[in-house]
């Protein structure tokens, strides 16, 4: 937010303020004190507004509508320039005999005696209370949030600036970037009411957490922003956030609703004696990066899980430069037709033939190159560009599939993987069968990949699995064993196939031997066809087929195919095997 334009947009709102006072009152507060400041004429309008009868106001010192708002100085400066003949001018807030304050604009003029000493003072007033009030709400209203009292993202603002420019300290600073955990979902199930009612709570909590002389600010949403003064050691910052994690954890109260929240803390730090004297433009920017980099950390604390905190570091930054600039990419790569389908062949260990192929996605970008998969592929599922992509993956590998099929390639199955996010999605099993229908491709000749995280939530998978299977589909469970589903568990669930997952079988020679063996022996109790990915050795190879698997893949048959290439690797393998 441009703070300049807000506090230019005050001034002009309080001059036109004054003119409209100016111009609507013309009855002026008039009062003539001697030179000691004893009162010895006021009008009516005096008596007026400051709610005492003209008797008990004469011979009273002027002192008696003192409202204690001004300090010493300030009545001392006010007696300097008047006690030497000249005009005073300014905003006074007296205090009426009720108890009420009123602001006056007052002019006081000096009448002098033949020596040149003032001997009575005549002072003219204005009412200008309506001002005042109109001019504190409107400050109000720049620099603080409404719904928390919290000062707002202007303010914090300018807090940095002046601590980055008067170098209060010589010691560090820390910005703390504070997000809510699953404060969207509180709003959406709870409405918007308790979501205030909350937002307030947790301001009231991290304004008890912290020193006196730190910032609390909001940000908006569900952000809040805190900056620690004075910091000598990280240990101090780490002390807050855990106060803060903490105090944030235990239960809040709204309206006989117990809720729970956590929150996600990023840290960027800046120690004020390695700043220069800076330009304003130059503050703006150190404090623009400041608050970018907790920002970034905050990221990272919430892809930890949340409620936890995290610390800014160069190898964050990069690390989400480079992610936000493959995200802008790959917004536009499918238009682009950045993407294309490998095939990998899924051999018979035992006569080396193909028996399927899985298709895996590629991406060549005209800035980026080649970007791996396991990059790549974890961006498309978080910003959800993983259902259109996933899709269209699937569309590719069927069409491909279907034109082998017709040319006489003896593949049998096509496997594609699904990324959780396409497996939840509920238009899945429409897309599959329309997919289906178009190419026009038998399901029998389709399997599909699933990773053992999507299956924990046994109902919602038993009914998809079930749809697909219904289809006609092949199930595989991919990378198996690296995640935490049990054989046992698996068993209950329509699934065909078991893909180990390429670690252990990397592992065989080492002491893996043992582990796969045992997988592969309970898998097959089970009634699963167990395969092999990531055979590279010959090795693995025997080790695999004595202990009983018989399908694998891996780069010592090939490594994933562009489609043209396919049919000649069918060709060369079918010769050696009949050779
Ligand atoms: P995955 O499904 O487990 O695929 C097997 C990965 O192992 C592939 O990596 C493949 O190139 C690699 N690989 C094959 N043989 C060997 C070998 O002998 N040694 C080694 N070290 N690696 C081997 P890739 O193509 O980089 O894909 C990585 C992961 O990205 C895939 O793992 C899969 O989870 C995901 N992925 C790829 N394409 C898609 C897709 O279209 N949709 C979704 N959702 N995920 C995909
Ligand atoms: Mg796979
Ligand atoms: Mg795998």
């Amino acid at each position: 937010m441009n703070t300049k334009y807000i506090e230019i947009e005050l001034e002009n709102t309080l001059k036109k303020l004054n003119d409209i006072e100016f111009a609507l009152n013309q009855s002026s507060i008039v009062a003539i004190t001697d030179r000691r400041g004893i009162i010895n004429f006021v009008n009516d309008m005096f008596c007026e507004i400051s709610k005492y009868s003209r008797e008990e106001l004469l011979g009273q010192d002027h002192s008696i509508l003192n409202s204690g708002y001004h300090s010493n100085t300030f009545f001392r400066n006010m007696w300097k320039t008047i006690g030497s003949g000249n005009v005073w001018k300014g905003e006074i807030k007296n205090k009426a005999k009720d108890g009420t304050f009123y602001w006056v604009y007052t002019t006081i003029v000096p009448f002098l005696d033949d020596q040149g000493k003032p001997y009575q003072y005549v002072s003219i007033r204005y009412d200008i209370t309506h001002r005042k009030i109109m001019e504190k709400e409107i400050h109000q209203l720049a620099f603080y949030d409404p719904l928390t009292k919290l000062p707002n993202r202007t303010s914090l603002d300018k807090h940095l600036k002046y601590i980055l420019s008067n170098k209060t300290s010589s010691n560090q600073i820390a910005i703390l970037f504070l997000d809510l955990d699953r404060f969207k979902s509180i709003n959406d199930t709870l409405g918007h009411a308790t979501g205030d009612a909350l937002l307030k709570q947790v301001g009231q909590r991290l304004k008890d957490s912290v020193r006196a002389i730190d910032f609390v600010s909001r940000q908006g949403g569900d952000e809040f922003i805190i900056v620690l003064e004075d910091i000598h050691e990280r240990q101090e910052i780490t002390a807050v956030a855990n106060r803060i994690i903490e105090t944030l954890s235990s239960p809040f109260y709204i309206q006989d609703e117990k809720i729970f929240t956590s929150t996600s803390i990023g840290i960027s730090e800046v120690s004020l004696s390695d700043m220069q004297k800076n330009s304003e433009a130059k503050l703006e920017t150190i404090i623009e990066q400041l608050t970018k980099e907790a920002d970034i950390a905050m990221y990272h604390a919430k892809n930890m899980g949340g409620g936890t905190y995290q610390f800014h570091t160069s190898a964050l930054n990069k690390k989400m430069t480079r992610y936000l600039r493959l995200e802008n990419q790959l917004r536009q790569a499918l238009e682009n037709e950045e993407f294309s389908v490998v095939y990998q062949p899924l051999v018979n260990l035992v006569n080396h033939t193909t028996v399927g192929v899985e298709a895996l996605l590629r991406w060549n970008n005209p800035i980026f190159g080649e970007v791996a998969p396991s990059e790549f592929i974890p961006i498309l599922e978080e910003t959800g560009l993983i259902i259109p992509i996933g899709k269209w993956v699937l569309r590719q590998a069927c069409k491909q599939m279907k034109l082998w099929k017709d040319d006489g390639i003896p593949l049998s199955r096509v496997a594609v993987n699904l990324s959780p996010r396409q497996f939840l999605n509920s238009y899945l099993i429409n897309d599959i069968t329309q997919i289906l229908q178009d190419t026009p491709l038998e399901p029998k000749c389709l399997e599909l990949e699933i990773t053992e995280s999507m299956v924990l939530d046994i109902k919602r998978t038993t009914s998809v699995l079930k749809q697909l299977k219904d289809l006609g589909i092949t199930i595989s469970v991919d990378d198996f064993g690296t995640g935490y589903s049990s054989l046992s568990y698996l068993k209950h669930l329509p699934i065909d196939n078991l893909k180990i997952d390429k670690s252990f079988i990397q592992s065989v020679n080492q002491d893996g031997e043992i582990m796969v063996k045992t997988i592969i022996d309970i898998g097959k109790n089970l009634n699963f066809n167990i395969i092999a990915e990531g055979i590279e050795t010959k090795e693995q190879l025997s080790i695999l087929k004595t202990g009983g698997c018989h399908i694998g893949q891996g780069y010592l048959f090939s490594h994933p195919l562009p489609a043209h290439l396919l049919p000649s690797y069918l060709n060369e393998t079918l010769l050696n095997t009949i050779v």
